[in-house]
């Protein structure tokens, strides 16, 4: 099927509460842009140079999201444009997010990523420290940083009773501190996973090889 087609269908079947990026790394523009003529708006990305080079060549009304791993002395090549960054886990990234969003007079919107998945994964707070990163981010003032919500990844397995237990977690902190924080971004659910994690609450999934096909490299 054509990348249109699936957006089309992705468009039709999701829930109007469930938000669709598409995760276009390592794609070619053309492929984003069949993506984009289709409607889609949002992308996402893992790597900084590449999302920025995407970002100079396509349209201007996308909303691009960091997906990946964000090193601390990158993230001033998506300051100026970065719509939302996903996978923030340490309080030295967010530190430097406010500090590059402050010189582009922005507030950046960002997730913590928590680490839910069983298997050993270098990125990710685990659950527990989250409220101390919430409790110091206030306390610092970084008041160019919106934390909107958060982020996890499942293990990867067809064990469906695992990856309700792992999105469960994450789903549980969430409601935990929705209220007091003014969450409202749950991004967790993947091509091979995303049924189970709307199932599990889910607000916004991130799907690349569904809609885009199987990437060259990992
Ligand atoms: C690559 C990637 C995805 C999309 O993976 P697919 O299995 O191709 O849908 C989602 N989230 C993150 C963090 C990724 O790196």
């Amino acid at each position: 099927m054509s990348i249109a087609e699936n957006i089309k269908q992705f468009k039709e079947k999701l829930p109007e509460h469930v938000t669709l990026v598409a995760v276009s790394k390592t794609k070619p523009t053309r492929d984003l842009q069949q993506a984009y003529d289709a409607g889609q708006r949002i992308f996402g990305e893992n790597k900084i140079q590449e999302m920025a080079a995407k970002w100079e060549q396509l349209p201007k009304d996308i909303e691009w999201h960091m997906i990946g791993h964000v090193q601390t002395n990158k993230v001033k090549y998506m300051a100026p444009f970065v719509s939302l960054i996903h996978a923030v886990d340490s309080l030295k990234l967010l530190k430097e997010i406010n500090k590059q969003a402050k010189k582009h007079e922005r507030v950046i919107d960002c997730l913590i990523q928590l680490k839910i998945a069983s298997e050993e994964s270098k990125f990710g707070l685990p659950p527990a420290d989250l409220g101390s990163l919430l409790a110091q981010k206030k306390e610092l003032q970084l008041d160019h940083i919106r934390i909107v919500g958060l982020m996890g990844m499942a293990t990867f397995t067809e064990d469906e009773q695992q990856l309700r237990r792992e999105f469960g977690i994450l789903k549980e902190k969430y409601d935990q501190y929705q209220q007091s924080e003014a969450f409202h971004v749950l991004s967790m659910g993947m091509s091979g996973d995303y049924p189970i994690a709307i199932a599990a609450g889910s607000t916004m999934i991130r799907v690349g090889s569904a809609i885009f096909g199987a990437r060259n490299y990992h």
